[in-house]
């Protein structure tokens, strides 16, 4: 934790930076880190979550909605040195998924409940715009009550617009960090932060529901940069934001590296529904993968969102951004009664709508 002492002077009215965050859902970046400076405070954490909980009923009621994760292709020609997918990573095992596997896992899905589909996949140029746009088209033909989510990186302005007038409707891309040097830390030279962020301005442009986010606990991770992190996500307004802890990868350079804290992430998910009070928030995988019940206690801190897995179970373990990754095993109707239980037991209603942002 850094020095924050310099930083209580900004607003300083009389309010301390829980009071500002619960009462006037803005943080400046000092209050940011006042407030991350408490994150070993159990009262404060347990304070944030039932006020976030409080926003998340007050707009979305007991609702959790689904988004079904079809993991399409992990190829990839990018190098993020976290991820064990990256480019350079000898040992991973490739694969694509036809159009005609993706078809029938959203044929799957549907009859399963999910109204939200979300193609995932590394930065493959094999799915080129032509065949990106047959994909989405397809697909919102055959389910056209369905939203449709992209997650495939970084593109031009004319290439996000191309998917946009073939029917996607949302765009998740977390910006990993918003902070410069640690963005140099964890990625080569030819990605940079800037371009990041320019394409969730354009995402946003074009009229996307966007994701932003980031992991909790990434190597080289400050206060500070959570703290840029808070203050990004408050400047782009994002409808979704995934947040989940770093979990190490063994092909990767942070083999070694500590896994992300799961409770600095809860603390970090109640934070953010504050910051963001309608804004769809994620209990993520990693989330689950980094406690058991992960993903209850995510939804407990003010999540309303979880995305189960519709990729073929052959091809499951092969997305394997991280080690020890959970529901790689199940078919996608175990994966989701299996949710909608863990969903249930913490008073809240798994539910077969598209969920879209409520602002
Ligand atoms: N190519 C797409 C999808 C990336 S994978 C894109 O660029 O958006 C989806 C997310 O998994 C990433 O955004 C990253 O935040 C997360 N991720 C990757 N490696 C991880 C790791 N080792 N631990 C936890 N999360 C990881």
């Amino acid at each position: 934790m850094q020095d924050v002492g310099e930083c209580y002077s900004e607003e300083d009215d009389g309010m301390d930076a829980a009071e500002r965050l619960i009462n006037e859902h803005k943080l400046s970046r000092s209050e940011c880190m006042e407030l991350l400076a408490r994150v070993d405070d159990a009262a404060l954490a347990a304070k944030l979550a039932a006020e976030a909980v409080s926003l998340r009923w007050k707009y979305y009621g007991n609702k959790v909605y689904t988004r079904g994760l079809i993991e399409f292709t992990n190829y990839c020609k990018n190098d993020c040195y976290y991820c064990g997918i990256r480019h350079g990573n000898i040992n991973a095992v490739r694969y694509r998924l036809s159009r005609d596997e993706i078809l029938q896992c959203c044929e799957h899905g549907y009859e399963l409940g999910f109204r939200t589909f979300v193609l995932q996949g590394g930065e493959d140029p094999w799915y080129t715009d032509e065949r990106m746009e047959e994909i989405i088209r397809s697909i919102k033909t055959g389910w056209p009550d369905c939203a449709l989510m992209l997650s495939i990186g970084e593109k031009s302005y004319d290439t996000y617009r191309r998917f946009r007038e073939a029917g996607a409707d949302r765009y998740l891309l977390r910006h990993e960090t918003a902070n410069e040097a640690h963005y140099c830390y964890l990625h080569p030279a030819g990605q940079t932060l800037r371009a990041r962020k320019q394409c969730l301005y354009d995402l946003k442009a074009l009229g996307y529901q966007v994701g932003a986010g980031f992991m909790v606990g990434s190597p080289g991770q400050t206060v500070e940069c959570l703290a840029d992190d808070l203050v990004f996500l408050q400047e782009l307004r994002p409808e979704m934001v995934g947040i989940g802890p770093f979990i190490p990868h063994h092909d990767t350079r942070f083999a070694h590296e500590p896994a992300g804290s799961v409770a600095l992430t809860l603390f970090l998910l109640s934070v953010i529904r504050l910051l963001l009070p309608k804004v769809l928030l994620p209990a993520t995988t990693a989330l689950g993968t980094a406690d058991p019940r992960g993903r209850e206690k995510g939804l407990m801190a003010g999540a309303n969102v979880v995305m189960p897995n519709l990729s073929p179970v052959k091809n499951r373990k092969q997305y394997d951004l991280y080690d020890n990754k959970i529901c790689t095993g199940e078919e996608a109707a175990e994966c989701r009664g299996c949710l909608a239980q863990r969903v249930a037991s913490v008073g809240c209603e798994l539910v077969t709508e598209r969920g879209d942002f409520c602002g």
